[in-house]
């Protein structure tokens, strides 16, 4: 589905370039839920809008179902930290769902509809005709995941969507992050620098290394699909995962680099 490959990217700004990420190679399979954990300024988000095609690679390429990215695919809905930002404040809750529906170019009644359950499924069905500004956080952060959904997308970027919410609403936006991935089959790439974030929602944790970034580990997180905040957080395995991601992330912010034999997916 999602296939990196040797991506680097060097920032060649009025002073010293800066090489943010080295060499990063890994592949995400459709359907799969995969955070990315690293220590602040590894190059989390410089990766995340070169797969979202809002940067070129310096060299490497980024390839979604066999196209070379370029520019914002198609098939693609990224939802940022920023939720303030990303809303437009004239427009109401519905509205802002619909932008890219009518980007899409389908009928009003399709829109409709995807509006409707887009809503309905973050929860949001009573307030359409509010204006984001009339919204906590929380809620404002759901109308920016009910827009990324109501899209339709094969995959789902989502790059610390929730580092500026309560810890509440954290873990309720967390849940809903599951379930709609549950239902809806759609692939997520979700970039975190929260390790139990990372533990909690992943099937799979990259964690990178420091920058000049590549892939120090991947983890699979043998917990069950089912999860919720109390018994996955209290379960050994969550407890066991969540140390030797914590140890990887220490060994990064350390400058350790990859061995040549570590796995990389
Ligand atoms: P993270 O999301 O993991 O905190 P970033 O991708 O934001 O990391 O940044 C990685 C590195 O690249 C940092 O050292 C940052 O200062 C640098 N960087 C990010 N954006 C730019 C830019 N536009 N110009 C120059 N350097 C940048």
């Amino acid at each position: 589905m999602l296939d990196v490959q040797g991506l680097q990217k060097t920032y060649y700004g009025s002073g010293q370039a800066v090489e943010a990420i080295r060499d990063l190679t890994f592949t995400v399979d459709a359907g799969e839920l995969v955070c990315v954990v690293g220590p602040s300024g590894a190059g989390k988000t410089t990766l995340l809008r070169c797969v979202a095609g809002l940067l070129p690679p310096t060299a490497g390429e980024v390839v979604l179902e066999d196209t070379v990215i370029s520019e914002p695919p198609a098939g693609m809905a990224v939802v940022f930290q920023e939720y303030g930002r990303s809303l437009f404040p004239w427009m109401t809750v519905a509205q802002n769902v619909e932008r890219p529906l009518k980007e899409k170019r389908l009928p009003k009644a399709r829109r409709r509809e995807l509006v409707g359950e887009a809503l309905e499924a973050v929860g949001l069905a009573d307030v359409p005709t509010s204006y984001p500004w009339q919204l906590s956080g929380g809620m404002q952060q759901r109308v920016a995941i009910a827009r990324a959904i109501a899209y339709e997308p094969h995959i789902l970027l989502m790059d610390e969507p929730f580092a500026a919410v309560d810890a509440q609403t954290r873990a309720d936006l967390e849940d809903l992050v599951r379930a709609l991935w549950q239902r809806l089959g759609v692939t997520v790439l979700f970039v975190t620098h929260d390790i139990d974030e990372s533990v909690y929602l992943g099937q799979r944790v990259l964690v990178l290394s420091g920058r000049p970034t590549e892939i120090l580990a991947n983890v699979d997180v043998d917990l069950p699909a089912d999860r919720d905040q109390l018994t996955t957080r209290s379960a050994p395995e969550f407890t066991r995962l969540r140390g030797e991601i914590y140890e990887l992330v220490q060994r990064a912010k350390r400058g350790e680099r990859p061995s040549p034999a570590d796995p990389s997916h």
